[in-house]
């Protein structure tokens, strides 16, 4: 198991630190991990192409991120369990299940769930009020339950979306979840590097703001750290690495909206720090940003 990376950066009011925590390995088809048709191509014959594809391609990390920020804790997507890989926990959802589980296979130990890592790091998820999904798959949601006092922050789009896109609402969701979303109607979107302007500040500094990026999913999610060295930005899976993001580079075969997606790295590409939820370069990058916190 991977020790999570601790970094620690200066902003107006303090210290923020900023934890990545690996909650084990996605591995998926090669024509997902990288597009195999033409990026034009209709969606479901992307994602034709990767049901037929019977190469899996080499295991992804899966991230989260905890910030700690002097007003509050907020982490940005809850990861993966090992339930996920255990035959009777799909039982309430035997069709989904084996769709998904045909293509997608989730490795994660029970030490390395999210909650689990954060209590190791002196970080209690009961101390948590929000958890900010960049979107709703199952590799970013299966620990949301975890944080009881938390509001839980999507957008609009990926709630009217869910049902499409692999999210499986009855593992991490019920009545009483609090819900917040960060998409404002009729808000500029990707494709406008102002659509950055518009989201929700999650800090009154406005350090953390969790803004609406459609492309890889409808309902997408950047959230932007300003620290007084750099930015950071919690990408989710608009790419699987930040080299992805160069126009000369495969991107992924399942973004729903392939040119949606490309305005959007064209939009960060050269930004200072870019952590997408599946790079194995993360805790490099976080640690030449900021200072390691041992
Ligand atoms: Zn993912």
């Amino acid at each position: 198991m991977a020790m999570p990376t601790s970094v620690s950066f200066s902003v107006r009011d303090g210290e923020v630190r900023v934890h990545a925590i690996r909650t084990g390995t996605v591995t998926i088809k090669r024509c997902h991990h990288t597009c195999c048709l033409p990026e034009r191509s209709p969606m479901a014959l992307r994602f034709a192409a990767i049901l037929g594809d019977r190469r899996f391609a080499d295991p992804l990390p899966i991230w989260t991120f905890v910030i700690e920020h002097p007003e509050r804790t907020i982490v940005v997507d809850a990861g993966a369990t090992p339930d996920y890989n255990d035959d009777s926990s799909w039982r309430r959802d035997r069709r989904g299940g084996s769709l998904i589980r045909s293509f997608i296979r989730i490795g994660v130990e029970p030490e390395e769930t999210l909650p689990a890592q954060m209590i190791e790091l002196g970080v209690s998820p009961a101390d948590v009020d929000a958890v900010v999904l960049t979107h709703q798959h199952i590799d970013h949601t299966a620990s949301v339950p975890a944080f009881a006092n938390a509001t839980i922050w999507t957008t609009k789009a990926e709630d009217r979306a869910a049902q499409q896109v692999g999210a499986f609402w009855w593992r991490w969701r019920n009545a009483d979840t609090t819900i917040g979303h960060v998409d404002v109607e009729g808000a500029p979107q990707v494709g406008d590097p102002q659509g950055f302007l518009s989201g929700v500040d999650l800090t009154s500094d406005g350090a953390i703001r969790a803004s609406h990026t459609p492309g890889h999913t409808p309902g997408s999610v950047s959230v932007r750290l300003r620290t007084d060295a750099c930015t950071l930005w919690f990408t989710g899976d608009t790419s699987f690495t930040a080299r992805s993001m160069n126009p000369t580079e495969p991107t992924a075969g399942i973004h729903t909206d392939m040119r949606a997606v490309r305005t959007l790295h064209a939009s960060l590409r050269g930004e200072d720090v870019i952590l997408p939820s599946h790079d194995w370069d993360n805790p490099e990058r976080l640690e030449r940003a900021g200072r390691v916190v041992k």
